[in-house]
């Protein structure tokens, strides 16, 4: 029988707990729900303490779930795990203490404990009424707080998936499942395993997935390789870890690693909804990877398309290799580009190469190259190779290489060099790769049309010798006799001509100036197109003052004999022996003479001498 007190106390509670409920909203949230109605039986009952412990099946313990309890007051913990009766009451002298065994059917569920004043004498009965009632309620309750718990998650989940199928980057997916786990349970800790090292913030918890046999690493490889969820209690650590796999529709990209702060048993409707988010967010992921390496397709394409472009546009090779070499610095941030043509059994350095490729030290380079391309067909890629260089040079580490290949036929190889180890990744080879590919036809082309041109002597406009020949003949001259002189022309606002009379008799004019030029020359001299509307002669043992007058003998008698008239201006050099110049530096200089000549007002002469410059 319960005394009146006790009746009269517990009617009070059970009235208070009905208005609770009325106004109560948040049941998701079990344990929070759970303490407001031990503070509520602490309060009515104006007993010390009371704490409410669960039923732990893989341990078969007591754990201490909610407590009133602050700071530190006494409190006993749960001793029996097998109970005989259902209450057990303790004397403790100034207080007691009861645990209240609570079940649903035969199974315990949990332990309601209230620690009270000794004097308070409450009776067996009204325990015993209490277990009644806190069993069936703890059960209800446990349903109740799961259900709507379940359907509020469900909700999160669609909010998650929401948000991350609009994302298309990796990081806000990853993010994304830190913070929904942590809203959904907020008491459990978690952790990310991925697989490769991309740089993300953080303040994500990611782990590294590592292929070794580490202890602390089987939970979730193993989740990782079977792409199934993995559970593991850690006895020492007293607590339950989750494995739960990443996975996508073409492979797993992670693990989720859910840590509950002591060991439990996850039940099944968690292990749905866990598995649910984590397959959620592999799709999600593998859609972020795919659109990630699309990008990057997209703008290898780009750069391929633009090499290409200009690489057919360009005429000459040395302008088509430097510009390939620029662009293979930009793309790739290499340090040095070389470019070999493999003719018999040379290997002959294209220019447009960078200046290394031709120091002693690179021989060592291209021949470790050239000796793997030729024996094996195949490309080279190395992040750390093994090749020994004496100082002041760098060492290379990162090298790679991709042979030039024209109808099945080795034409040459390209070799990227970087002084850091693991310069290159492997995307930016397979890009080297389509580029040198794509490029090839190119550049077997600009190659024959510079040996086409090398075999043609007139060119077919003027019936002047070609560049070529004229090159040719002074690199002879230069050997064979003591001095001569070179006279550049080129035509004055010919494109005025162009425009004004179209191309046609733009071309009738450069014939009319070239036939005034064959005129007025010697058998031994040469008079060639040197490109365009620029024309050049070459004197052979002429002497300088005598390549003056000839040169301004052609600009009057252009100006005078040419319909419609045109005036041309004229850079004249001049070479003798013990100089120990070269072709090139008669250009030059010829060619500084003509930019003066069309600074002072084109129509006239000008001359540059080995020291200085004058009108002539
Ligand atoms: P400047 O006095 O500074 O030399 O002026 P310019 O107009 O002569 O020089 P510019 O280099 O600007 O233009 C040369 C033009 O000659 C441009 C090009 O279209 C034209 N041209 C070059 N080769 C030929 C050709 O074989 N036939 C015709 N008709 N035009 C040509
Ligand atoms: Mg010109
Ligand atoms: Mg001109």
């Amino acid at each position: 029988m319960m005394k009146v007190e006790e009746q009269e106390a517990y009617t009070a509670f059970k009235e208070k707990f009905f208005d609770w409920l009325l106004l109560y909203e948040d049941y998701g949230h079990f344990s929070k729900m759970m303490l407001n109605l031990l503070l509520l039986l602490k309060q009515e009952l104006m007993v010390r303490e009371v704490t409410l412990f669960l039923f732990d099946p893989i341990k078969k313990t007591f754990y201490p779930e909610v407590t009133t309890r602050e700071g530190d007051i006494l409190s006993v913990e749960i001793q029996t795990t097998h109970p005989e009766k259902n209450i057990y009451v303790h004397d403790y002298g100034e207080y007691t203490s009861v645990q209240i065994f609570l079940r649903r059917s035969e199974e315990f569920i949990g332990v309601l404990q209230i620690l009270y004043e000794s004097h308070q004498q409450w009776s067996l009965s009204f325990f015993e009424r209490i277990e009644k009632d806190f069993s069936r309620l703890l059960s209800k309750m446990k349903r109740i707080s799961r259900g709507l718990s379940e359907e509020k998650r469900y909700e999160r989940l669609h909010h998650f998936t929401a948000k991350i199928h609009a994302s298309m980057k990796i990081e806000d997916v990853l993010e994304e499942i830190i913070e929904t786990l942590r809203e959904v349970y907020p008491s459990f800790t978690y952790y990310l395993f991925l697989s490769h090292d991309h740089q993300y913030h953080d303040h994500l918890p990611i782990k590294m997935l590592m292929f070794e046999n580490d202890e602390e690493n089987i939970g979730a490889m193993q989740a990782f390789l079977t792409g199934k969820i993995q559970l593991e209690d850690s006895i020492a650590l007293q607590r339950s870890i989750l494995y739960a796999p990443i996975k996508g529709a073409q492979g797993v990209y992670g693990v989720i690693e859910i840590i509950a702060p002591h060991i439990m048993e996850f039940p099944k409707s968690e292990m749905n909804f866990i598995s649910l988010l984590a397959n959620t967010a592999g799709s999600a992921l593998e859609n972020a990877k795919l659109y990630e390496q699309s990008r990057r397709l997209v703008a290898d394409l780009q750069l391929i398309n633009e090499t290409m472009h200009r690489l057919n546009a360009n005429l000459r090779l040395q302008d088509a290799l430097e510009f390939m070499t620029e662009q293979i610095k930009l793309s790739f941030g290499a340090e040095e580009v070389g470019f070999f043509l493999f003719d018999s059994e040379k290997k002959k350095m294209l220019p447009g190469s960078t200046p290394f490729f031709q120091s002693r030290q690179a021989k060592k380079y291209i021949e470790f190259v050239s000796k793997r391309i030729r024996t094996e067909r195949d490309m080279v890629f190395l992040g750390e190779a093994k090749i020994d260089a004496s100082p002041p040079f760098p060492l290379f580490h990162s090298l790679m290489a991709v042979p030039m290949v024209q109808n099945g036929r080795l034409k040459g190889v390209v070799i990227v060099l970087h002084r850091q180890p693991y310069h290159f990744t492997f995307e930016m080879f397979k890009l080297l790769q389509s580029l040198i590919h794509h490029s090839t036809l190119a550049f077997t082309n600009a190659m024959l049309r510079e040996e086409l041109e090398n075999l043609v002597v007139t060119d077919y406009l003027t019936k002047l010798y070609s560049r070529h020949y004229l090159d040719e003949q002074l690199q002879k001259s230069m050997e064979r006799d003591a001095f001569g002189t070179f006279i550049l022309i080129d035509i004055d606002n010919f494109k005025e001509i162009n425009d004004t009379y179209g191309h046609q008799t733009g071309d009738d004019v450069i014939i009319q100036v070239a036939n005034v030029i064959k005129q007025n020359i010697r058998e031994s001299d040469i008079g060639a197109r040197w490109g365009g509307e620029e024309l050049a002669i070459y004197l052979p043992k002429v002497g300088l003052a005598t390549g003056i007058s000839i040169a301004n003998r052609l600009a009057t008698k252009v100006r005078n004999e040419t319909n419609p008239p045109v005036t041309v201006s004229c850079g004249v050099s001049y070479w003798k022996k013990n100089r120990y110049e070269e072709a090139t530096d008669l250009f030059k200089r010829a060619d500084e003479a003509l930019y003066m000549a069309k600074r002072s007002g084109k129509n006239c002469v000008f001359v540059k001498d080995y020291h200085h410059q004058y009108k002539a």
